[in-house]
């Protein structure tokens, strides 16, 4: 029986030791601990890596305290538009979603893409028309209401800013405020049969319009997942990530030039996506169970639990283990 790992994000950014209380630090540790745990039972009960990516992640995003799913931020209309992407590493299928709204799970309506749509990329309101015909329930308004974000939104609501899910110094806007952070969630794993899947759910910037979409559904951007190499889930400046092709580039580095999961990850996120401004992190994993943090930003909450006996909650810092 393969090794299985299952690897989750909540976000990348300037997050440090002294951001958070005593209280808000359990608060994640809780967050994070219970997504991990459901995405793990999955796995522990001989469930795919794809489904565990999956529930891990519905976990999360019925977190306010994360930027997908209920804690979506709002956009330039004050309203929660939510990209999602799910891959399979066994056979490259993949289903996304971009601009939803209203919807509860935008990960499970993306898994509902894969499998019955024909597709790998709806958006808008063909992408709620699809959930309709599939029997989605749609949550109204109220449900992603979230004061801390409404006010974030508030603040910037009358220009043509748009910023992460805190404010943030790094993009011209706002007054300045070091506790920016990037909120989208994701999950990475390997199951025992040693196949891997990836995914991520967001509700992108703050203020963000024209229709913007970032990272997070674009297969080989911002998720990507192929047994051969790994699988990824990024979260940071979705522009950078998109134009990097981070996802993808780190799985040619393995599949082409033979890098270790580590090797690659660093050259794509410490160097080339730094040299070029982008700044966030990922999650990865391989076929063999083996992970790896990696991030460029002061912190990512993130977590990973393992069949070897590794298991980690941690937002701050190094990214080694
Ligand atoms: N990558 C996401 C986006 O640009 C944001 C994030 O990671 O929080 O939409």
């Amino acid at each position: 029986m393969n090794n299985y790992t299952l690897v989750i994000h909540g976000g990348a950014g300037n997050i440090h030791p002294g951001m958070m209380d005593a209280a808000l630090e359990k608060e994640y540790q809780l967050a994070l601990q219970t997504a991990l745990n459901k995405g793990y039972q999955v796995l522990e009960q001989k469930g795919t890596a794809l489904d565990a990516v999956a529930a891990a992640i519905v976990a999360l995003e019925n977190n306010p305290l994360f930027n997908a799913g209920k804690g979506s931020v709002f956009t330039k209309k004050g309203l929660h538009e939510m990209d999602a992407c799910i891959m399979n590493g066994a056979d490259l299928q993949t289903g996304a979603v971009a601009g939803v709204r209203n919807i509860q799970n935008p990960i499970l309506l993306a898994k509902e893409v894969m499998l019955h749509s024909g597709h790998v990329l709806l958006s808008g309101n063909g992408a709620s028309e699809f959930a309709m015909s599939r029997g989605f329930a749609f949550m109204p308004d109220d449900y992603f209401y979230n004061k801390e974000r409404y006010d974030q939104w508030v603040d910037i609501r009358d220009t043509d800013f748009y910023q992460l899910d805190h404010k943030d110094d790094n993009l011209k806007g706002t007054a300045p405020n070091p506790d920016y952070k990037f909120g989208t969630v994701g999950a990475v794993a390997c199951d025992h049969q040693g196949h891997i899947a990836a995914g991520t759910s967001t509700g992108g910037m703050t203020n963000k319009r024209f229709g913007r979409i970032g990272d997070s559904p674009i297969v080989g951007a911002g998720t990507y997942a192929n047994d051969a190499t790994c699988a990824i889930s990024c979260t940071g400046h979705g522009e950078y990530f998109l134009r990097a092709v981070v996802a993808h580039d780190i799985a040619c580095l393995i599949e082409y030039k033979g890098l270790s999961l580590k090797a690659a990850c660093e050259v794509v996120v410490l160097d080339k996506l730094k040299k070029m401004g982008g700044e966030g992190g990922l999650i990865a994993v391989n076929a063999a169970g083996d992970y790896e943090f990696c991030f460029n930003s002061a912190g990512m909450y993130r977590a990973v639990k393992s069949s070897k006996g590794e298991e980690l909650v941690a937002y701050y810092g190094q990214a080694s283990k």
